[in-house]
């Protein structure tokens, strides 16, 4: 595996492998779930590049940046016992050299839900993944479901911006309590980490109801509330169910089915989970 951290020693090194190429960014502190994306791309493609870079624009002035939890060491081993080919390590220096202006908006998908309540965050996530694919040249480029609307937002910057690669979504890997993996989870205190179950508690008690029936997006925010209410320690920020693709609130879920997503604080930590519920 190798190992690099410079633009030329990015370009040089990815010349060198095979296509077809699949990318994996991520912001490093790697668990199961990033894992899981390696494998998903092992399976479709000859060579696979990772990135970790914990992005100092997709934080807000109040975020975690400072304090993001980060152990490189681990994560390269980690990365080269799953057979990973090529790993990018770049300084925020390399991304955003003194001078950078260029900005990449997705306008209307960033707007809801994690958007409204991390103002620029999107903004942040759409410009390193333009620069970060442009760098990388990949085929395919591996992101987790966790992440719904950073999704939605890569869909839209890859049509508009027209990227010749295809986006791959793989499915959100989880505790065996439910809980989905994040490297933000080992901030939870054990009291925290015993309650954090709850958000997926919620996601599954409002798939019940859709399943027997239940269309009404209201009775479904009121059945996440009401089990999230369950967890003494939970303070939750919005619950959401919203049209797949515009993630716009609904009030009846129609055809397409709908988004089910949350935020969700224990003490400082704040948590996301989300559940699709699969249209006709
Ligand atoms: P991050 O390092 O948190 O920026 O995540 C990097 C990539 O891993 C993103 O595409 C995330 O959506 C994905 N990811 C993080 N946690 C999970 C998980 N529990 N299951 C699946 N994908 C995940």
């Amino acid at each position: 595996m190798k190992t690099v951290t410079t633009l030329p020693e990015l370009r040089t090194a990815r010349a060198a492998l095979p296509d077809p190429l699949g990318f994996v960014p991520t912001m490093g502190y790697l668990h199961e779930g990033h894992l899981a994306l390696v494998r998903a791309a092992q399976a479709c493609c000859q060579s696979v590049v990772v990135s970790i870079f914990v992005n100092p624009a997709q934080f807000g002035p109040n975020e975690d940046l400072a304090k993001y939890p980060r152990d490189i060491p681990r994560d390269l081993a980690l990365l080269e016992q799953a057979g990973v080919n090529l790993v990018w390590l770049p300084t925020p220096e390399v991304i955003y050299p003194p001078g950078f202006q260029t900005w990449v908006e997705v306008a209307e998908v960033s707007q809801p839900l994690e958007g409204g309540m991390r103002p620029g965050h999107f903004r942040g996530v759409a410009t390193v993944v333009a620069k970060l694919f442009n760098a990388v040249g990949p085929q395919f480029a591996f992101f987790g479901q966790k992440d719904a609307q950073q999704v939605a937002v890569l869909r839209q910057m890859v049509t508009d911006l027209h990227f010749p690669l295809e986006l791959v979504v793989v499915p959100t890997d989880r505790e065996p309590d439910g809980l989905a993996r994040s490297s933000r989870n080992v901030y939870l205190t054990a009291e925290e980490r015993a309650q954090a179950p709850a958000l997926y508690r919620a996601l599954t008690a409002a798939q019940t109801a859709y399943t027997a029936g239940e269309r009404d997006a209201e009775a479904l925010r009121a059945a996440m509330q009401a089990a999230l209410a369950a967890a003494p320690l939970a303070q939750v920020q919005y619950v959401s169910c919203a049209h797949p693709r515009t993630l716009a609130e609904l009030e009846t879920i129609g055809p397409e089915g709908a988004l089910l997503s949350m935020a969700v604080y224990f003490g400082k930590t704040r948590l996301i989970d989300n559940l699709v519920l699969q249209g006709k």
